[in-house]
C-alpha cells in the first residue's frame, strides 16, 4: 500500500492512461519500464467513466504494482458503477495485489443519455468511498480543483463537499493539472483553513505539443497564464523547440512547489517516458 512520507521531502508520482488500441499495450509496459527506474512513490492509471478500458486499468496497475514493483493506484469512477460492479472491480485489484484506489465521479460518457446519467447509482465520488473502506485495508485517494471545479457553483460550495469527501476517509488528494502556482498557494491556505489535512499531490501537466492545449487542458478546464501561451505562441510551429520549453515551465513550476513546501509532485505523463525523465532530472535527482 501506498505510504506518504512523514520526513518532509517531497514525494514524486506520475499517471498513464492505458492505450486506445489492445495492441499498444506492450508501449505502455515499455513507458512504464522507463519511469520505474525513477523510484516513484506510486503510479496512477486512468479509467474510463463508465467503465471504457476498466480491464486494462487492472490489467496495467498489476504490471506497475507486480512487475515493476511500484505502488499502483488504480483510478475508478462512480458514473456507470454500480455496487456488485464496485465490488467485482475491487475484488479483481486486490486479487492483482493493487490496493490503492483513486475514487472518482467521472463525467457522462458520450455513451450514457443524460437521464441515464441522471439516474446514476452512485452520485459522487463521496459515496464510492464508505464502500471502498468496507472492503477492508485499502488506501483512497480522491481528486481535488485548485480553480474549483468547472461545475461548481462556487469555491465555498465545492470546498464544503472536498470537506465532506475528505472526513469521509480520503488517505491524499491529488489536483487537477494547474499553470499558476499562486493558485495551487491560495486552495492549500483554504483547504487547511477549513481543517483539510491530508497530503496534497500538485498534477502538473508538461505542455510539450501546442495542440495539448485543445485537448487535454480544454477538457479539464484549467486556465491557461498569459506567459504559457505567449509561450506556445512562440514555439508552436516548431516541434523540438516547443516540447523544450514545455519541459522547461513544468521543471520550473515544481522547482518553486517544491521551494514552497509542496507535499508531492503527480506527473501527468501522457505515457511520453523521455519527457517525464527530463523533468525528473532536472528536479528531482
Ligand atoms: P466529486 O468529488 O464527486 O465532485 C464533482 C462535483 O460535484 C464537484 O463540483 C463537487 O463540488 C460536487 N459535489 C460533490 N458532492 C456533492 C454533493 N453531495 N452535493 C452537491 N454537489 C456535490 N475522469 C475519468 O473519467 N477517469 C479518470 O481516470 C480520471 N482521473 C482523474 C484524476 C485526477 C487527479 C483528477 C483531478 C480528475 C480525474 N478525472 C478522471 C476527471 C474527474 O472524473 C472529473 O473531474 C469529474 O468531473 C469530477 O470527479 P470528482 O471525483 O472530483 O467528483
Amino acid at each position: 500500500m501506498i505510504r506518504e512520507r512523514k520526513d518532509g521531502s517531497v514525494a514524486f508520482s506520475c499517471e498513464v492512461f492505458p492505450p486506445k488500441r489492445n495492441d499498444d499495450i506492450y508501449e505502455i509496459y515499455k513507458t512504464l519500464d522507463s519511469i520505474k527506474l525513477l523510484k516513484p512513490d506510486f503510479i496512477s492509471v486512468t479509467y474510463g467513466a463508465g467503465g471504457s478500458n476498466s480491464k486494462k486499468t487492472a490489467q496495467i496497475a498489476a504490471y506497475i504494482q507486480n512487475i515493476c514493483d511500484v505502488e499502483a493506484l488504480a483510478h475508478l469512477t462512480a458514473v456507470g458503477m454500480d455496487e456488485n460492479g464496485l465490488k467485482s472491480l475491487l475484488f479483481e485489484l486486490k486479487k492483482k495485489g493493487v490496493r490503492n484506489v483513486l475514487a472518482l465521479r467521472g463525467d457522462r460518457p458520450k455513451t450514457m443519455t443524460e437521464e441515464e446519467y441522471e439516474n446514476r447509482y452512485y452520485r459522487y465520488a463521496a459515496d464510492l468511498i464508505p464502500e471502498i473502506r468496507g472492503t477492508g485495508d485499502m488506501f483512497v485517494a480522491g481528486a481535488c480543483y485548485p480553480e474549483i471545479h468547472p461545475e461548481s457553483p462556487s469555491a465555498e460550495e465545492d470546498l464544503k463537499h472536498l470537506k465532506e469527501k475528505v472526513d469521509l476517509g480520503l488517505d491524499c488528494l491529488i489536483t487537477q493539472m494547474f499553470f499558476d502556482n499562486d493558485t495551487f498557494y491560495r486552495f492549500i491556505e483554504r483547504i487547511r483553513k477549513a481543517g483539510i489535512t491530508v497530503p496534497v499531490h500538485a498534477g502538473i501537466m508538461p505542455i510539450t505539443r501546442a495542440n495539448q492545449l485543445g485537448t487535454s487542458v480544454s477538457l479539464s478546464g484549467s486556465s491557461v497564464p498569459l506567459a504559457l501561451s505567449l509561450l506556445i505562441a512562440k514555439y508552436s510551429d516548431n516541434a523540438e523547440d516547443m516540447k523544450k520549453a514545455g519541459i522547461e515551465y513544468a521543471v520550473n513550476q515544481i522547482n518553486d512547489l517544491k521551494a514552497h513546501g509542496v507535499e508531492g509532485v503527480h506527473i501527468y505523463t501522457m505515457n511520453k517516458a523521455d519527457v517525464t525523465m527530463e523533468i525528473y532530472e532536472e528536479t528531482f535527482k
